[in-house]
């Protein structure tokens, strides 16, 4: 059995560009090097923005490349029932709370003068926390952490970094995480997930033992390491690598369809031309 496994999560919400063409290559040769395992695995739960067509193309793509995984790979969309439970889980802890908050509620509560300008967390503005003593029992509302509430019964939490950039072991305070991340959102009421919640109760579910992602998602990872301590999962190693961009500087979007892989394809590229312009 393969003691590394790592994977590439994409969500199938527009084609893969040189971004996701180096993250994808970097997570297979850390499993190569390791004579460990590559996963796929397919990330749409945001049902609204994911299309069958991306998830073939994404596999299109990455065979191109010559990576290979085992099928069938894991998609979100199929996972609700271990969300479902991993909330329950959360929500027995007492480190939840329902919030009837839309966007604009938001934006007007911190807009107040006593707000100050808003501290930017993982998922943008840090949430003002309207909501968290409220008591709603709404249940198509929308489920946050409780982040005070989730620190008091973990103390920091942490993770080993083994990438290049940020090597060594990483400690996030209760205090860091109140005020930098604070309270997340678990369960969308669309969704009735989360990438943060999905992310971590996947990852725990395929084994993974090194989740390779981009330096953008540092700041998830505390946030993802917290959740493992609180749903008692192992923390993998992560290795957060660098960001691929364009030649003003500016990182790739998912939008950024101009560097689409299939276009380099068309135009002839290899994928060695592929490895070579990433910087492989
Ligand atoms: N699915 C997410 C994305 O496409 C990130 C996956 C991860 O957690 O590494 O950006
Ligand atoms: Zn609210």
């Amino acid at each position: 059995m393969a003691g590394l496994i790592t994977r590439f999560a994409p969500s199938p919400t527009g084609p893969l560009h040189l971004g996701h063409a180096f993250s994808a290559l970097t997570a297979w040769d850390l499993a190569k090097a390791a004579r460990g395992q590559f996963l796929l695995r397919i990330e749409d739960i945001d049902t609204a923005r994911s299309k069958p067509a991306f998830d073939a193309q994404i596999h299109d793509d990455l065979h191109w490349l010559s990576l290979s995984w085992p099928e069938p790979v894991m998609r979100q969309s199929e996972r609700r029932t271990a969300y479902d439970a991993a909330l329950a889980q959360l929500e027995a802890l007492g480190v939840t709370y329902r919030c009837t908050c839309t966007r604009g509620d938001i934006r007007t509560a911190l807009a107040a003068p006593q707000e100050g300008a808003p501290l930017i967390g993982p998922d943008g503005p840090i949430y003002p926390g309207t909501c968290r003593h409220a008591g709603h029992d709404n249940p198509a509302a929308t489920i946050r952490l409780d982040m005070a509430r989730a620190t008091a019964l973990t103390g920091s939490v942490g993770f080993t970094e083994t990438g290049p950039l940020r090597p060594g072991p990483h400690q996030f305070a209760p205090d860091f995480l109140t005020t930098h991340v604070g309270d997340i959102v678990l369960a969308r009421r669309d969704i009735g997930t989360s990438y943060h919640l999905a992310v971590t109760v996947d990852d725990a579910a395929q084994g993974v033992t090194l989740v390779t992602r981009g330096a953008d998602l540092f700041d998830a990872t505390a946030v993802h390491a917290l959740l493992q301590r609180l749903l008692a999962l192992p923390t993998p190693a992560y290795h957060h690598h660098r960001l691929i961009r364009d030649e003003t500087g500016k990182r790739l979007a998912k939008r950024d369809d101009s560097r689409a892989l299939s276009l380099y394809r068309a135009e002839g590229a290899s994928p060695t031309d592929i490895r070579r312009m990433v910087g492989l």
